[in-house]
Order: structure tokens, then C-alpha cells, then sequence
């Protein structure tokens, strides 16, 4: 009794050192260990018969086929598919994990880098400008911007230090760099008009450049006469 046990054990020791925990991958035939192949439980081995890279390989060129790509497509476009992907957003993006895990993805510089590539794409900007024009959407940010809480959030926000910081800086940026929007807002004054009236004046680019170089011209005067002053 003792000794069959003895010999089990020893049985089981030299399996283990004989072999050790590997296998062959039967697409590439490299001999890898079994960490290198995923689980499958409809296989006898538990394990799948390619390793994970060849799995990955194959699985790209199959999903490459222009049937695969088809077949996918007219699957994502199956109300069922839509509605069980809607349920599923539903159920899980609003948890606590799930927002942390969006939000440190979109930190990442390569993620900005990324957007804002894609936003300065023309066809982006196209298709963004075209949605913002649509009536539908006019009214939903009408409706957006009149709710009490929208209100109280800008209002909040634009009592912010930051903010306030932030609007002084950009007001700083305009006036030394005489941006567009700068000079339109001083054409408005001057013309006793709203800004947006302003905007819509015809010929606005050469308004715009003839105001431009007026402002420069005041500007060059002023330096001279202030120079003049500290010499004498
Ligand atoms: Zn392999």
C-alpha cells in the first residue's frame, strides 16, 4: 500500500521534469509553454492548438476577407445587434469604473494627439459644420442652453478663478495678436452694431484687414511718441 504510493509520487515527480509544461503550436511548430496558448474547453487539452500569435495572425487575416468584413457589417446593422449594443452601454458606461477607465484613455497625449488629427481633418470639419446647421440640432441646443441647470452650470463656471484667468490670458492673446474675432469686435463698436450683425457685414475680409492695419498704424505712432517722450 505504502509502496504503491511511493511510486505514484515518484511517477509524478519525473512527469513533471520530463515534461514540462509546454506544447506545439501546430501552425509555426515552435514548442512554447502553455501560458503562450489561450484556454479552450471544447479542446481535450484545454488549450487551443495554435499559440496566441499565430491565433492573433490568423485571426486578423481572417477578419481582413471582404466577406468577413460584410458579414460583420450587416451584423452591426441588425436592429437586434443595435439594441442589445444600446442595452449594453446603458448597463455598463454609466459605472463608476467605466467612466474612470474613459476618462484616464482620454488623458492620454496619444488619445488628444489622435482627436485632435481627426478634427482638423477637412471632411471632420465638413460634416461638423453641416450637422451644426441642421434645424434639428439648432433647437436642441436651444432647448440645451434655456434649462435652469445649463444656466446655473455656465454660470458657475464662468465664476471659476481658472476661467477668469483663462479669459484674461485669451483677451491678451487677441489684442497682441489682432485676431479676427478682436477686430470684428472693434469694428461693432465703432459701427454701433452687435457683434453678430458685425459678422454678417458684406465684404467683412476687407473691413477686416483695412481695420487691421489702422489699429497697427495707431499702435507704430504710439511706440514712436513714447520713445520720443523718454529721450527728451
Ligand atoms: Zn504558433
Amino acid at each position: 500500500m505504502m509502496q504503491d504510493k511511493a511510486i505514484n509520487i515518484d511517477e509524478l515527480v519525473l512527469a513533471l521534469i520530463s515534461n514540462p509544461r509546454k506544447k506545439t503550436c501546430t501552425k509555426c511548430g515552435i514548442e512554447k509553454s502553455l501560458d503562450e496558448f489561450r484556454n479552450r474547453k471544447e479542446q481535450k487539452s484545454g488549450k487551443h492548438s495554435y499559440c496566441k500569435i499565430c491565433e492573433k495572425e490568423y485571426q486578423r487575416k481572417y477578419d481582413a476577407l471582404p466577406t468577413t468584413k460584410e458579414r460583420q457589417r450587416k451584423y452591426r446593422a441588425l436592429p437586434t445587434t443595435k439594441e442589445r449594443k444600446r442595452k449594453y452601454n446603458r448597463k455598463y458606461s454609466d459605472l463608476p469604473a467605466s467612466k474612470e477607465r474613459q476618462r484616464k484613455y482620454s488623458d492620454l497625449p496619444t488619445t488628444k494627439e489622435r482627436k485632435r488629427k481627426y478634427n482638423a481633418l477637412p471632411t471632420t470639419k465638413e460634416r461638423k459644420r453641416k450637422y451644426e446647421a441642421l434645424p434639428a440640432t439648432k433647437e436642441r441646443e436651444r432647448k440645451y442652453r434655456a434649462l435652469p441647470a445649463t444656466k446655473e452650470y455656465r454660470r458657475k463656471y464662468q465664476a471659476l478663478p481658472a476661467t477668469k484667468e483663462y479669459r484674461r490670458k485669451y483677451k491678451v492673446f487677441q489684442v497682441n495678436n489682432l485676431t479676427d474675432s478682436y477686430i470684428i469686435d472693434r469694428l461693432s463698436l465703432a459701427m454701433k452694431m452687435s457683434y453678430k450683425e458685425a459678422k454678417q457685414l458684406p465684404e467683412l475680409s476687407e473691413l477686416i484687414e483695412q481695420k487691421r492695419v489702422i489699429i497697427q498704424l495707431k499702435r507704430g505712432i504710439k511706440q514712436l511718441k513714447q520713445k520720443e517722450n523718454e529721450t527728451s
